[in-house]
């Protein structure tokens, strides 16, 4: 293969562009994947929303491939398996290992995030949105078991192992714990499914709309709080006292995004419960939120970003999926797309009408 046929990101609001690149040459360490599924994610919806973006953009960051070819240099995946053409993989860039972050721990600032790369520098295939994907050399790679379905795998590595590294945060959750989870997008549902197999009792959903929480239900959720039947955040959280023995949730996992989210969330969790915020990803400045009720409840917060989990995270993410996670979380990809479905996906990812759409870039 000489090129690659993309859904290129040009500009705010405009239409995604196919367009062609050239496949660059695999150096050494470095893989060339050839995309399978690509997860059209809320945060492409809004950067492709945003005036301050700037194209040109091959996104797509939730991604499952096939490895077309290896530089030199690279035999085993991340966790030591051997890995050869042809194998299914999921993949990150990996941490430099030399950057201030890196030397202290956290999250390396200098290891490029696929699917939010320019792509008009070399080697300009770098998002799943794509028929070929570059990954820089010795990337972290995972082979996906043969007995696991692509979409299995691909709904792994969107938000299951955010919430994973989350939940760790939180000092997990403790066996029969009541969870309200805030959201019923993809990233709700990845707390919904970690927080049932790590032994929640009841976990409610609260979120819109219908098509949506009947999802939720279909993958575990016990009880799921409409959002038009509740438009209120007054109505919800009565709602929630009435589910919880007037007394509030254990343990809630704001995945929403809404800018009223966290004070209601607030409201809701139990004398010395747990708050986890993982949907605030999007800067809306700042939130009336009434403070004196997480030193008045004793309340233990915290926050988890997807891009500062190690691949550990989904290393274990796509275990779980393989062997512990019992719901047919398959269902969650309710629609497919191929290349030159791009704006139809936006467009369906925006409605609602979506749970997650993906592209299938070599369908
Ligand atoms: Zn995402
Ligand atoms: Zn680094």
């Amino acid at each position: 293969m000489d090129v690659s046929k993309a859904a290129v990101f040009i500009g705010p609001q405009k239409p995604f562009e196919i367009q062609e690149f050239p496949v660059p040459e695999v150096g050494p360490g470095a893989v060339l994947v050839k995309m399978q599924m690509a997860a059209v994610c809320g945060s492409d919806v809004h950067k492709w929303h945003d005036p301050k973006s700037k194209g040109p953009i091959i996104m797509g960051h939730e991604n499952v491939g096939l490895v077309a070819q290896i530089g030199r240099g690279i035999a085993e995946d991340a966790i030591g398996q051997q890995l050869k053409e042809g194998d299914r993989i999921v993949f990150r860039a990996a941490p430099c290992g030399r950057c201030y972050d890196c030397t202290v721990g956290l999250s390396c600032h200098v290891t490029p995030h696929y699917g939010m790369l320019p792509a008009d520098q070399a080697p300009y295939l770098t998002g799943g949105f794509s028929e070929y994907l570059y990954l820089e050399p010795h990337p972290w790679v995972l082979k996906i078991p043969d007995e696991m379905s692509t979409e299995r795998a691909l709904m792994a590595v969107i938000g299951n192992h955010t919430v994973l590294l989350g939940i760790e945060k939180i000092d997990g959750i403790q066996l029969s714990d009541t969870v309200v989870v805030q959201g019923a997008g993809p990233i709700g549902m990845g707390a919904l499914v970690q927080t049932k197999v790590m032994g929640a009792k009841k976990v409610i959903v609260i979120g819109g709309p219908s098509n949506r929480l009947k999802l939720a239900r279909e993958i575990g959720a016990d009880e799921v709080v409409d959002m038009a039947e509740y438009p209120t955040p007054e109505a919800r959280v009565e709602r929630v006292k009435e589910l919880t023995r007037g007394i509030g949730p254990d343990v809630v996992v704001e995945c929403s995004g809404a800018n009223t989210a966290v004070q209601e969330g607030l409201e809701m969790v139990r004398k010395g419960g747990k708050y986890l915020v993982i949907g605030q990803a999007t800067d809306y400045g700042q939130q009336p939120i009434n403070p004196s009720l997480i030193t008045l409840k004793a309340v233990r917060m915290e926050g988890a970003m997807a891009s500062t989990a190690p691949f550990g995270y989904i290393v274990r993410s796509v275990e779980a999926m393989n062997s512990v996670v019992p719901f047919p979380v398959e269902k969650l990809i309710t629609h497919k797309y191929p290349l030159a479905g791009i704006n139809e996906a936006i467009k369906v990812h925006e409605s609602y009408e979506a749970m997650i759409p993906v592209i299938m870039p070599n369908a």
